[in-house]
């Protein structure tokens, strides 16, 4: 077991030269400091961490009992192991200890072999304790890695349509609730397909990304931004009205515009975007397939006057 520290707290010397003896031979610790009282061991715990105690009860200044309680209130030592050294006949003693929280306790004057076997008792228990608790960690983790998977597009890290979906439900809800307003903007890449067949799919996908960035970087911390499909996005701007949203909407279609592309033969190029925006209060407007539908008609306004464009619904 490497590197471990122990600390052995008893005010007779004795005691400690024994149990000194007995430990070091064992070779189970890396570091063994001696306190002759509670108050100085509880110095030594505060300066440095230790891995194990084993205390005698009975002691001036700061008793055992104490000095656990102490230690126990400290969060890094909530499961640190501790062995209680008491009398032959001390019962009651024994008893406080384990419900005030020793790990176990040993009888004076203690037989090396027991000492030995309950100290690596604990330990073991402890490492099973921490590998556990690690495990856990990882376990925690991975799933938060999950659900942030099942949440995103992988392509270009915006939300995807599922959750779009879910959050859109939740702020359109509490939208109508308070009156207040929502807009929806859905863009779409113009002729996307031309992009992809004159530069190849690699390069199709970093103009998606890059359009994600743009996105991401016009919009607002309670904006949710999604890619809806293919070469279409959606982005739902909360509290903002069709002139906020055609405000935002310009500054979007504009940074697209005017982004050059390198192609993979070195020269460049631009693509443009054409986006169609719905909001609410609207009476055409009650559930948000409608403000879906009113955007989609307005997107569609948009290509057919001529695409690079920005139509409000
Ligand atoms: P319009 O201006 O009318 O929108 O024309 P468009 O060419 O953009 O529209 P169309 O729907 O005909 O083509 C969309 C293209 O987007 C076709 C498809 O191959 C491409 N596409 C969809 N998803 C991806 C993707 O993940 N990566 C790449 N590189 N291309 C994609
Ligand atoms: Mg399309
Ligand atoms: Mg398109």
């Amino acid at each position: 077991m490497a590197q471990k520290k122990l600390l052995i707290v008893d005010d007779s010397p004795s005691i400690r030269k024994s149990l000194l003896d007995t430990l070091e031979k064992a070779r189970i610790f890396s570091k063994i400091v001696e306190a002759d009282n509670g108050a100085k061991a509880l110095d030594f715990l505060m300066k440095e961490k230790f891995d194990f105690v084993i205390s005698d009860v009975m002691m001036p200044t700061l008793d055992g009992f104490k000095l656990l309680s102490v230690i126990r209130a400290q969060p890094r030592y909530l499961d640190l192991p501790v062995i209680f050294l008491t009398g032959q006949k001390d019962s009651v003693d024994k008893i406080k200890g384990l419900e005030i929280g020793a790990n176990d306790y040993i009888t004076k004057p203690f037989d090396p072999g027991e000492l030995l076997a309950r100290v690596n008792n604990l330990l073991r228990l402890k490492d099973l304790k921490d590998q556990l608790e690690e495990k856990n960690r990882q376990l925690e983790a991975v799933n938060k890695k999950l659900e942030e998977l099942s949440i995103t597009d992988s392509l270009t890290g915006l939300y995807n349509r599922r959750h779009f979906f879910e959050r859109l439900n939740g702020e359109f809800s509490r939208s109508r609730r308070y009156s207040l307003c929502i807009s929806l903007m859905l863009l779409d890449l113009d002729y996307f397909k031309k992009v992809n067949d004159t530069y190849g799919h690699q390069k199709g996908d970093e103009v998606l990304r890059k359009t994600s960035e743009i996105l991401n970087l016009n919009s607002r911390a309670h904006d949710i931004v999604a890619r809806f499909g293919g070469e279409e996005f959606i982005m739902s701007l909360c509290q903002t009205d069709p002139e906020g949203a055609f405000i935002m909407a310009e500054r979007i279609r504009k940074g697209i515009e005017e982004f050059q592309f390198v192609s993979p033969s070195g020269s460049s190029f631009n693509v443009t975007i054409s986006i169609g925006i719905s909001s609410i209060p609207d009476i055409r407007i009650n559930n948000i397939n409608d403000l879906i539908r009113i955007a989609d008609i307005s997107l569609y306004e948009a290509k057919k006057q001529g695409r690079n464009r920005v139509v409000i619904g």
